[in-house]
């Protein structure tokens, strides 16, 4: 069976995608192929610090790779946080800081639309591919639900009355940016 390194350590997306491809590929993580450190992200765009991380792995270890990246990019604030998702309030802010800090931005707001979007970057062969998930919605006016990470309790997607935090994971994953961008990926890698 073909071996894929996908550059992450995070448990959550190594499972998803490992069940998704599990009679086609082996998947490793970062720890797997030893290594340790924090994968660079300091391009300016969800797709540049994909393939950031792929090109990293790719080029030091040799294995065929993939990488994602997430945004949220919300209309009223020109696409931001997008690439700065993580560190929106700050280099070591928590979840709360960032969903706080997005709360107070859109205080006046009445356009609250939004998107999420996940990038994955594949390198197989030194041929590079990109596949996209976006999913719309809006900003509500405060936290909702306590289900999932990150911006969840803020971001209710287009035609559900309730945010992705109110939702169980297999209900999210059917929609969500990510998911698309997975769905993608494996339709991608079972015609190779
Ligand atoms: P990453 O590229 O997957 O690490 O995501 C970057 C940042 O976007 C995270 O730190 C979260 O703040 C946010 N994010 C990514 N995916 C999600 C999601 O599914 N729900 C809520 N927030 C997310």
């Amino acid at each position: 069976m073909k071996t894929l390194v996908f550059a992450t350590n995070n448990k959550y997306k190594l499972e998803e995608i490992r069940q998704m491809l599990a009679s086609e590929f082996i998947i490793k993580s970062l720890s797997d192929i030893g290594c340790t450190e924090e994968l660079k992200e300091t391009k300016r765009s969800i797709e540049g610090n994909a393939l950031q991380k792929a090109k990293y792995v790719y080029d030091t270890y040799g294995f065929d790779c993939f990488a994602d990246d997430t945004g949220l990019e919300v209309k009223a604030l020109d696409g931001k946080p997008g690439f700065l998702s993580a560190r929106f309030a700050g280099k070591n802010a928590t979840y709360s800081d960032n969903t706080k800090k997005l709360l107070m931005l859109l205080k006046e707001a009445n356009d609250r639309a939004a998107i999420f979007r996940t990038v994955i970057v594949l390198i197989i062969q030194n041929k590079t591919y990109y596949f996209e998930g976006i999913v719309n919605g809006e900003i509500t006016h405060h936290e909702i639900g306590h289900v999932g990470f990150g911006y969840d309790p803020v971001f209710r997607p287009d035609g559900y009355d309730k945010t992705f935090a109110e939702m169980t994971l297999e209900e999210k994953n059917q929609i969500s940016h990510r998911g698309k961008a997975v769905v993608a990926l494996t339709k991608f890698l079972k015609q190779l």
